[in-house]
């Protein structure tokens, strides 16, 4: 490990995907020493009430695909630099795993710029939390032999040659930061001309007490869901192994709508704590 004497140290954690109990160990270990915690949105409160230094200051550093209120990057570098220079240890904490779909790594180029030393410590994330709580074997044998993690919430992200490949082919397809554009979505796979026992899931809230599941054929999907909107966060699953969702699922939907996560703050937001 690169290691700059002198200052303190950032610690990258993952929180997982909602569940407090499916933190890593190491991650607790470290949340129960730190003096900073600076976290994203989709972290647990209980994670940061239960398991965090009662003594640590928290830094809620929200971000959201496209929305005004999310915290400028820089000032979340920043903050890290500023802290770890004053020889704090500092744990940046993030929903899921820190490296699918975060920015991690222009935080790791900035403090390695800064001469500042981190650890990683990987996390579960929402697809694989999603999956195990709705009850869909990725890459079960015979339905999938690989699963692929994508995005779609702007128009012009996928070419059409990218959608053909994406109908064309056997492997799971598991959208992040998409529920915006699930409409979208299964008309351009279905437009590609996607088989027909070609299954979507859609996974609200996944790991928390108010998940909620709703799995249908792809060609179902606009007669019995379009047009609806869904809660943050939402994941979508596509291929052959949603259609064992129904059949396999050990969680009953929850009744309860309201949000397991915070709604992103106006800016940086610091926890009055004990
Ligand atoms: N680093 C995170 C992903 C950040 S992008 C990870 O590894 O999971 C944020 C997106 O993740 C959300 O828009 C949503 O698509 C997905 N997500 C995160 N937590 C989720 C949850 N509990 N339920 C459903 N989707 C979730």
């Amino acid at each position: 490990m690169k290691h700059y004497p002198g200052s303190g140290k950032v610690i990258f954690a993952g929180a997982g995907p909602g569940d407090p109990e499916l933190l890593t160990l190491k991650a607790f270990r470290y949340l129960k020493r730190a003096e900073v915690v600076i976290t994203d949105r989709l972290v647990s409160d209980t994670v940061l009430d239960e398991f965090v230094n009662k003594a640590a200051l928290i830094l809620h550093a929200g971000k959201q695909a496209g929305k005004a209120e999310s915290t400028p990057q820089s000032l979340i570098n920043e903050l890290m630099v500023e802290y770890a220079l004053q020889g704090k240890l500092v744990v940046r904490l993030k929903g899921g795993d820190i490296s699918i779909f975060s920015n991690i790594l222009e935080e790791l180029r900035y403090l390695t710029e800064k001469r500042i030393a981190y650890e990683i410590i990987p996390g579960i994330t929402a697809a694989s939390g999603a999956a195990a709580y709705a009850g869909i074997p990725l890459t079960a044998r015979n339905y999938a032999n690989a699963v692929r993690f994508l995005t779609y919430y702007k128009e012009d992200m996928l070419v059409d040659t990218y959608w053909k490949d994406l109908a064309k082919t056997d492997d799971t397809l598991v959208f992040y930061m998409s529920s915006g554009k699930v409409d979208d979505l299964v008309g351009k796979l279905i437009g590609q001309e996607i088989g027909k026992d070609r299954f979507i899931s859609i996974i609200e809230q996944a790991t928390t007490p108010m998940q909620h599941v709703y799995s249908c054929n792809l060609y179902d999907y606009a007669t019995n869901a379009g047009g609806q909107e869904f809660a943050s966060p939402t994941l979508i699953i596509v291929g052959k192994v949603a259609a064992l969702q129904p059949e396999l699922q050990w969680i009953v939907n929850s009744r309860n709508e309201k949000n397991y996560f915070k709604p992103l703050g106006k800016k940086i937001q610091q926890e009055a704590r004990a």
